[in-house]
């Protein structure tokens, strides 16, 4: 066994899933979901296949082909940390990249919270949402529970036709169940009969994106949703006051997401969703690509949980398009997403507003120090987490102390330029170089620099990087206007081979 991770049983001499395709039946009165899913790997594979699994029962693994079963063991008693290791042997001629497991989950599956009507808004209905990073996604279905596996799936959820259902994936349909649909056939516990009992609905998600396992999530309950703006709803249980309140709180979401796409490039989850949680979600938002999870404090009704939003929007770019590959890099994760979030801030509500949430992050870094002053370990960026639990070091260090890493890089290179005056440099290697990149950055106190220098130089080999880094690429009409401006004025002084090569550029690009 060569493990990938210091939190999973995935060994790293092992294909990884890349996709899952599950059939779930969700039991309210019994706290309990009835689960077969279809597994696919990255390649055939022989012998073993490490999984991992938390509170849950395993009751078969079969050939998909055949439905012959599959042996497989599980280890005798949990891991503190990782939990159940399940082994499954798949056979020695190397031919099966797929496999089927049945399960179910139990009441005390730590990634879900089942909450009885008084625990709801609308104390109605029986609500259940999941939490799956770091290490809960295992105790929903068994998994290589590790950001290194990215997975796509697909979902069939049956509910009790009075709720509805929502996923970080894409709604297909809402419908009746279909006898023998997915897996459903395969069902333990008699739930295979019940699937298309008179009293069910199903709702059908599909995730056509490759996720790291712990931003799978669902949550079931009477909800309601109000459109407020042109690729985001707002989502929560079906109770007018909360439901109005969401939508004012977060009318500025598109705003917001135009700013992302404007500092990071375009948004590619295509939804942006977001769902206000029942008050017993323990944090304040979760980056569910296509459907971030909030907790409704954030709701204050001056806009304010915009922060958490604007954090929780930065994710998109920043750990679910990029993930760190396990948790002792999570600084990967929350500090550019912290550095993203507050230039999102800059952007939408003002600098002032930006450089107090610095301030605010700045003395709850200092309160961490104090709270590990005794184990320095968990103050350093990239941490060392064998026979850690991830829950147990949850800290702001490394959203807070990987934003003053980057923050501090970002003022160190604004600053070479005031000691060194690279912009204004007469060796036109160093000058170039420098305005390239200071394009490329949207550093706009350049651009002055960037004409002169279009002005006054006719070699190619300056010529063709600036114009080059004005116009390439989508979101930059300032930079590509200023590029035709500038030519138009300078056009005469260039030698005929060089207005060619800048036409050329132009015909590439514009
Ligand atoms: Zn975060």
């Amino acid at each position: 066994m060569v493990p990938l991770d210091p939190h999973s049983f995935t060994d790293s001499t092992h294909p990884l899933t890349t996709h899952i395709s599950l059939s779930l039946y969700f039991d309210f009165p019994s706290s309990t979901i009835h689960g077969a899913a279809l597994f696919t790997l990255s390649s055939p594979h022989s012998g073993p296949l490490s999984l991992d699994t938390r509170s849950l029962s395993i009751h078969q693994i079969l050939s998909p082909s055949t439905l012959s079963p599959l042996p497989f063991s599980l280890s005798p008693s949990p891991d503190p940390i990782k939990g159940i290791h399940l082994s499954l042997s798949l056979p020695n001629d190397n031919t099966l990249s797929s496999f089927l497991i049945t399960f179910s989950t139990s009441p005390s599956s730590s990634a879900l919270q089942w909450l009885s009507p008084p625990q709801t808004f609308n104390k109605k209905h029986p609500f259940v949402y999941t939490q799956c990073q770091s290490i809960h996604a295992r105790s929903i279905f068994p998994c290589q529970d590790t950001p290194a596996a990215r997975i796509r799936y697909s979902a069939l959820l049956n509910v009790p036709r009075e709720l509805s259902a929502i996923m970080s994936a894409r709604h297909v349909d809402r419908r009746l169940p279909v006898s023998g649909e997915g897996y459903s056939n395969l069902l333990p516990n008699g739930f295979n009969s019940l699937w298309c009992s008179e009293t069910r609905v199903v709702e059908d998600f599909d995730m056509n994106q490759p996720i790291p396992p712990y931003l799978f999530a669902f949550a079931v309950g009477e909800l309601g949703f109000r459109e407020v703006g042109p690729r985001t709803r707002v989502y929560s249980e079906a109770v007018e006051g909360v439901l109005e309140a969401a939508a004012k709180e977060f009318a500025g979401t598109e705003e917001m997401i135009r700013q992302g796409e404007k500092l990071f490039g375009d948004y590619e989850w295509e939804r942006f969703d977001l769902l206000v949680l029942p008050p017993s979600f323990p944090f304040g938002g979760m980056e569910n690509p296509r459907m971030v999870f909030l907790t409704p404090t954030v709701i204050k009704g001056d806009a304010s949980g915009a922060q958490v939003v604007a954090h929780e929007l930065a994710h998109s770019w920043t750990g679910n398009l990029i993930t760190n590959k396990n948790n002792e890099h999570f600084w990967l994760n929350e500090g550019f997403t912290t550095y993203a979030e507050r230039r999102i801030v800059e952007a939408v509500q003002g600098e002032d507003r930006a450089v107090l949430n610095i301030g605010i992050g700045w003395r709850g870094l200092n309160e961490e120090m104090e709270r590990f002053k005794d184990n320095l370990e968990f103050t350093k960026l990239k941490t060392n987490q064998e026979g850690v639990d991830p829950d147990d070091v949850y800290s702001e260090v490394p959203y807070e102390k990987g934003f003053q890493f980057l923050w501090r890089i970002e003022r160190q290179v604004l600053a070479l330029d005031a000691r060194y005056r690279l912009s204004e440099s007469k060796d036109y290697e160093v000058k170039v170089a420098f305005l390239q990149l200071a394009i490329l950055s949207k550093c706009k106190n350049f651009y002055g620099e960037v004409e002169n220098t279009l002005k006054e130089v006719g070699r190619m080999k300056y010529l063709r990087p600036l114009y080059t880094a004005l116009v390439q690429g989508t979101e930059n009409e300032e930079e590509k206007i200023l590029a035709k401006r500038v030519f138009a004025e300078a056009r005469e002084c260039y030698h005929p081979i060089a207005q060619g090569v800048v036409e050329s550029i132009f015909a590439k690009h514009l």
